[in-house]
Formats: C-alpha cells, structure tokens, sequence
C-alpha cells in the first residue's frame, strides 16, 4: 500500500489525538487497527512521532508496544496571546471555530498589526 506525505500527515495528526485522548497509553496494534492503516504505516509514523519527540513506545511483551503522549514542558511566551492589551480570543471561545470567517480573530490581528506598528 502506498500512501502520501499528505495522507501521511493526516494520519500522524489522527495518530496523535488518539494517542492523547488514552493517558495511559494505547497499544500499538491497536492503534493502527483504529486508523485503518497497516502495521508497518503506523510503525513509520510512531518513529516520526517518537523523534519529534511527542511520544513514546516502550515495549510490554515482546513485540507489543505501549504508545504513550510526551506532555511538552515548553514554556509558551504570554506574549505571543497579546495584541497590545487584547488577549487572543481564541483563549476563552466557546463558539464554533471557523477560522476563515472569525470577525474576533480578524479584529485582534488588526490589534496585533497596530500593536506592532507602536
Ligand atoms: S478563531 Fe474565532 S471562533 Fe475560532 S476559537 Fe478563535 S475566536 Fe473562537
């Protein structure tokens, strides 16, 4: 089975909020049953995830694999969410996301182009 970069991609994003959405941790075998993808797929996208360093596998019983999310300690900068004295909207939204068309997204980015220019 070929697959490409871009469904590849889409697969490594699914793979990562299945992977989340199991704090304990999910089976390998599991998982790529889940995604409807074959075992050497997955293994290619683990490895990916694994270097990139958002999760981990560790062996449970000789060849199954316990996949496992790597909570990021990154700090984030509290300033990337602030367009002068305007925090991002998306912090507290409780409406349904539509980037393209989100009037309080497009008017803190006016705040943020302002914010710069001071
Ligand atoms: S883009 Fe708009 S609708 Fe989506 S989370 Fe942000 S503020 Fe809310």
């Amino acid at each position: 089975m070929t697959t490409s970069t871009e469904e590849l991609a889409q697969k490594a994003e699914q793979a990562l909020s299945l992977i989340r959405n199991h704090p304990d941790g999910i089976v390998q075998s599991e998982l790529w049953k889940e995604l409807g993808i074959d075992s050497r797929t997955c293994s290619r996208i683990l490895k990916h995830l694994e270097d990139e360093g958002k999760i981990s596998r560790k062996s449970v019983k000789g060849n199954t694999y316990l996949v496992t999310w790597v909570k990021s300690d990154k700090k984030i900068d509290p300033m990337l969410i602030m367009a002068g004295e305007a925090i991002l909207p998306c912090v507290a939204c409780t409406e349904e996301c539509d980037v393209p068309s989100c009037k309080m997204l497009e008017d803190w980015i006016y705040e943020l182009v302002f914010a710069e220019m001071e």
